[in-house]
């Protein structure tokens, strides 16, 4: 299997390559355009060049043309052909019926085949400067051809044309080929040489930072961050993301071990009671009476145990998000009201005077029984917080875009340092714990309750003095028609 930095440089020295290739060819392509154009270029001046003598001879009154005496066919004068024989390249000049009557000396040291193809090709070569390119067979050449009309005819010569080979441009320069087999491959495996070393560097980077994290999160060192150093240059956003993610971890595996460790306390505790109530009923000596009062007790744990469970299943499923809340349009003016007769008889029992001073009629989106749940939570905590002779008040109140549920006490308060930990599961001010305490809850009300207020799209906030009182309230979102009216 090759590493993965075997490919990318492979990768990156073939893309090279095929480039490399592709400005060749384009390069030229270029330039044997541009070539060609040079070669119909001088062609084409050695044409002009040839008309000109043949005009100039003319008018300074020489002949042009002579008699062939062995084939009778016009030629061109000794003298005019002689001046003409001085121009390189295949030239050829033709009479005003079209004959050939020059043929240059390369023209003439033609085979007789390449003439026949010579003459034929020229035969159908456009007047108007165009270039006309044709390859003659036993020569093996390409010959590019460009025809010149003589305008004045002197003497009878109509037309001239004027032909160069073009192994000029087949023949690839030199300076090409040493590009193409020395210099290019040279700079293409510098440059892959070059990607290797600076892959290799990244990998040993990449794997350094993958042993660090190994190390890290093998569950017991989430409190170790990846420092950048000198072998993690490159990557120092990849350790900033990374280190957040562990943090994450940290933070989460914590709260997962404290729940743990606290939903295994909680349960410990009633069922070591259990236990030992069960014992006291069971024991042979006990009395009858007594086996009653050991079955009360136990029964009793064995509500709270459900209580506890109750809630801890509740917590798990709106965790997963598999807790529906059915909404539907919920009057919450008598809602509070039963709320708040519930608080009345709570109150009289704690010696804790419990009033509403205002409520609004107001409608919301909501799911009853959760509802019910909330308020119920927070006026037990105010009530169970607050001692004999202080004051509960409960109020509803109706804003533009929010409604709001507050329960206000006068009881033992929450020190300001803890008031941010109370939606915390298990959390209690009360550290000690002490479940035979008349106030022992189990710290996952309010977490219930915060859960409850944000599945409704609302919120629960606190606020709270030590030994002064606190204030919780529940603000929920009015329905879109009602925020209107
Ligand atoms: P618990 O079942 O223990 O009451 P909660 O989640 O309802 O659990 O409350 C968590 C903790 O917040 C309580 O143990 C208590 O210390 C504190 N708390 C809640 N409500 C009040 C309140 N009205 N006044 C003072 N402390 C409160």
């Amino acid at each position: 299997m090759l590493s993965t930095r075997v490919k990318l440089t492979a990768t990156f020295v073939v893309a090279l390559v095929v480039m490399a290739a592709a400005l060749f060819v384009s390069l030229l392509t270029t330039r044997n355009a541009s070539v060609y154009g040079d070669l119909g270029q001088s062609a084409s001046t050695q044409a002009d060049l040839a008309a000109r003598i043949v005009v100039r001879e003319a008018l300074v009154g020489k002949r042009i043309m002579a008699t062939d005496d062995t084939a009778l066919v016009p030629v061109m004068s000794a003298g005019v052909s002689g001046i003409l024989d001085a121009i390189p390249g295949y030239l050829v000049a033709y009479d005003t019926a079209g004959r050939i009557v020059y043929r240059s000396p390369s023209v003439l040291s033609l085979s007789s085949r390449d003439n026949q193809t010579l003459q034929e090709q020229l035969r159908d070569l456009p007047s108007s400067g165009q270039a006309l390119l044709f390859e003659l067979d036993t020569l093996k050449e390409k010959l590019l051809f460009v025809s010149h009309t003589v305008s004045e005819r002197p003497g009878g010569i109509s037309r001239v044309a004027a032909g160069l080979t073009t192994s000029r441009a087949r023949n690839v320069p030199r300076e090409y080929i040493v590009n193409a087999l020395f210099l290019t491959p040279v700079l293409i495996i510098a440059a892959g040489a070059g990607a290797f070393v600076l892959l290799g560097r990244t990998q040993r980077q990449l794997a350094h930072i993958t042993h660090e994290v190994a190390a890290i999160t093998d569950g017991r060192s989430l409190h170790r961050r990846l420092k950048p150093t000198e072998a993690t240059t490159d990557f120092d956003g990849l350790l900033t993301t990374l280190n957040a993610m562990i943090e994450r971890l940290e933070t989460s595996f914590g709260a997962l071990r404290r729940f743990t460790a606290d939903a295994s306390h909680e349960l410990k505790t009633p069922l070591t009671v259990l236990r030992a109530d069960v014992e006291r009923a069971m024991s042979d000596s006990a009395a009858q009476n007594e086996r009653m009062i050991a079955l009360e007790e136990a029964l009793q744990e064995v509500r709270r145990m459900t209580d506890l469970v109750e809630s801890l299943l509740t917590l798990a499923r709106a965790d997963e998000g598999r807790f529906d809340v059915h909404r539907e349009p919920v009057d919450l003016l008598p809602l509070v009201q039963e709320v708040y007769e519930t608080a009345l008889i709570l109150g009289e029992a704690q010696g804790v005077v419990v009033n509403m001073p205002f409520t609004a009629d107001v409608t919301v989106m909501a799911d009853r029984t959760r509802l019910r749940q909330l308020f119920l939570n927070l006026v037990t905590n105010a009530i169970k917080y607050t001692p004999a002779g202080g004051k509960v008040e409960l109020g509803l109140g109706r804003h533009p875009d929010n409604v709001t549920f507050a329960v206000r006490d006068t009881g033992i308060g929450i020190a300001a340092a803890d008031v941010p930990h109370i939606f915390e599961r298990f959390w209690r001010a009360d550290r000690v714990r002490s479940r035979m305490s008349e106030r022992g809850g189990f710290g996952l009300g309010l977490a219930i309750s915060q859960w409850i207020a944000q599945a409704h799209g609302g919120t629960l906030t606190a606020s709270s003095r030590l030994g002064r009182g606190s204030l919780f309230t529940v603000t929920l979102p009015l329905p879109v028609e009602a925020e209107r009216t």
